[in-house]
């Protein structure tokens, strides 16, 4: 319904401190699907657009931060499908390279402080209460349609993984790939790596979602002082990673991820010969936020 061209490949990545007891270490480009409607933020949006074209709904309206890859996301599928956008923002005003390109991509911003934030639907009613054209969509896609594009991942590989990464946020992408490998009945591990502090809710935020998470395992220890900070083993590795790979990942996400990998590879964590699996999640721009840290 929602056709763009769409591709996300698989490629066996290269990378020499990945190289032991004969691991392999495939990566799913999903930062390859748009460059703005990228990775998880288009697997979750994918249905939750079908769902308001459906029922008539031409105004999107969504919630991020400053530098939320969600917003952008949101802003380019609308204006790519027909949308009206806006995107309430979280806390005082700003401009940053993101909030510039969600306004190119015709999105309307409104800046909404911390405390009022909290309650989006309140935000949305109090605003667009009576607008029947307005679809209310939850902060980085949040939904049970966000499972359903997310399941969509694992029908696209092509073998059979013992080990699977994925960053997490607030939990979404990794109960979709979970929905999909129970769909499929594949005994496949699932890891999430936490890029925020004290991430030992998301367990019970997935069980919540999809009602299991019993193949699921949170790596609550990468996330370098808590969501978008960074420490310089983080950034020196970043580097290495970008420069010896030609796969660009970003700090506040993606790095976190393939660092997790990393350091489990380098402790013995998976068997001799382990397939593992990484999703890359997307969000590139997001480096632009972070750029004057390398
Ligand atoms: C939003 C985002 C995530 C987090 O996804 P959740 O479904 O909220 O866990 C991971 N990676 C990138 C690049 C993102 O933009």
């Amino acid at each position: 319904m929602f056709p763009f061209n769409f591709f996300s490949p698989i490629e066996r990545l290269r990378y020499e401190p990945f190289y032991k007891k004969n691991y392999t270490v495939d990566i799913k480009r999903d930062d390859l699907i748009h460059p703005f409607i990228s990775g998880n933020k288009w697997r979750k949006l994918k249905y939750l657009l079908q769902d308001a074209h459906k029922n008539g709904r031409n105004h999107l309206v969504t919630f991020g931060g400053a530098w939320s890859n969600h917003l952008l996301a949101t802003a380019a599928a609308a204006a790519s499908f027909g949308f009206k956008s806006t995107g309430f923002v979280r806390g005082e005003l700003v401009d940053n390279a993101n909030l510039k390109l969600c306004q190119l991509f015709g999105m309307q911003l409104i800046f909404v402080e911390r405390e009022a934030y909290r309650n989006k639907q309140h935000v949305f009613d109090h605003y667009f209460g009576q607008d029947k054209y307005a679809y209310f969509i939850n902060e980085g896609g949040a939904s049970s349609l966000a499972l359903l594009g997310c399941a969509e991942i694992i029908d696209e590989l092509r073998t059979d993984y013992d080990h699977i990464f994925c960053a997490c946020g607030t939990g979404t992408t990794l109960a979709g790939l979970s929905m999909g490998l129970k769909q499929r009945n594949q005994q496949t591990k699932l890891h999430g790596v936490s890029v925020l502090a004290g991430g030992d809710f998301l367990l019970e935020d997935i069980k919540k979602l999809y009602g299991e998470a019993d193949n699921i395992t949170i790596h609550t220890s990468y996330h370098f002082g808590g969501y978008a900070k960074t420490k310089p083993p983080l950034m020196d590795f970043t580097k290495s990673f970008v420069s010896s790979t030609g796969v660009l990942i970003e700090p506040v996400y993606t790095a976190k991820t393939f660092y997790a990998l990393m350091d489990l590879i380098e402790n013995n964590y998976f068997q001799e010969g382990a397939r593992i699996l990484v999703l890359h999640t997307g969000g590139l721009i997001g480096i632009l936020g972070k750029i004057d840290e390398f």
